[in-house]
């Protein structure tokens, strides 16, 4: 199992094996590809184009995928993702990515925003035309979009997730079984402010190595502060170091950061003492090269 950082800043940090940089941003900001990195691009979450054009924003009977639409419990804003125009603006951005030497692509929030979207004209005319059933036709749309995208990356080519290992076709249109042929790699979020209570991780890591038929990433949110909440965070990487897992990704606020948990796991006495008297022995691999770097 290697270790990896999803950062917001475009530099790699010794001692970690996998480096994704969030280039694009739900709340519209894009950056130039990081040059050897996976490049994390949002697809469909937009505040800033959809305050510019609030008519691309996805909708229902309820009103609009905007977070101060209170019907909802949105966490970004969404635009629908048959819009042709913000569609390619997407795929082109994927373009410029690869023009640069990047290591990959890393698609996220490419999907739809719940089961009750999207309603607009456009999509009730292509869902009628295309004779399928909703649930089909969203999954249809949404797989059609990656594939296009998988096109245009010439190296490693993953996807993010709602982490719903149940309900993701019916809700976003996710469909795991069409998708898995496009992807070297599943990245599920499991993002929390603290794992002092962490049994969920590692059921949801469970289910998902279960279902996927690629091989599976997991991200954790790493921008602890505190002693207590980085134990918790490094005793729940240990415990998923257990499983299949091609890696586990720390968000970190930037390097700095990453550092000072790595150095945590080296110094602290008490996790150390916890992890030699447990089999863990991938934990105990990336601890003791993280020894050799931050030692002091
Ligand atoms: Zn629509």
């Amino acid at each position: 199992m290697k270790i990896g950082l999803v950062t917001y800043t475009p530099e790699k940090v010794p001692g970690y094996e996998m480096h994704v940089y969030y280039s694009k941003w739900a709340d519209g900001q894009a950056f130039p590809a990081a040059k050897h990195m996976q490049n994390d691009a949002t697809c469909f979450c937009d505040a800033k184009a959809i305050r510019e054009d609030p008519s691309i924003a996805a909708v229902s009977k309820q009103g609009a995928a905007l977070r101060k639409n209170r019907l909802f419990n949105m966490p970004f804003d969404y635009v629908c993702p048959t819009h042709p125009q913000y569609r390619q603006k997407v795929l082109d951005y994927v373009k410029s990515l690869n023009r640069e030497n990047i290591e990959g692509v890393t698609m996220n929030l490419y999907h739809f925003p719940d089961q009750e979207f999207c309603i607009c004209p456009r999509c009730l005319k292509l869902w009628k035309e295309s004779g399928l059933e909703w649930v089909d036709w969203r999954a249809k749309v949404v797989t059609e979009f990656l594939a296009e995208a998988k096109a245009l990356t010439k190296g490693t080519f993953a996807v993010e997730m709602f982490p719903d290992p149940l309900m993701a076709k019916e809700r976003f249109g996710i469909d795991f079984e069409a998708i898995a042929p496009l992807v070297d790699y599943f990245h599920v979020p499991l993002s929390s402010r603290d794992y002092l209570t962490n049994y969920w991780v590692d059921l949801l890591t469970r289910d998902f190595i279960k279902l996927l038929k690629k091989p599976v990433v997991v991200e954790l949110s790493g921008e602890m502060l505190n002693d207590e909440k980085t134990d918790a965070l490094l005793k729940t990487v240990a415990y998923l170091s257990r499983h299949d897992l091609l890696g586990v990704l720390l968000l970190v606020h930037d390097s700095e950061n990453a550092k000072q948990i790595a150095k945590f796991a080296v110094q602290d006495s008490g996790f150390r003492n916890w992890l030699s008297r447990y089999e863990l022995p991938e934990m105990t691999r990336i601890v003791e090269n993280w020894e050799k770097i931050y030692k002091e």
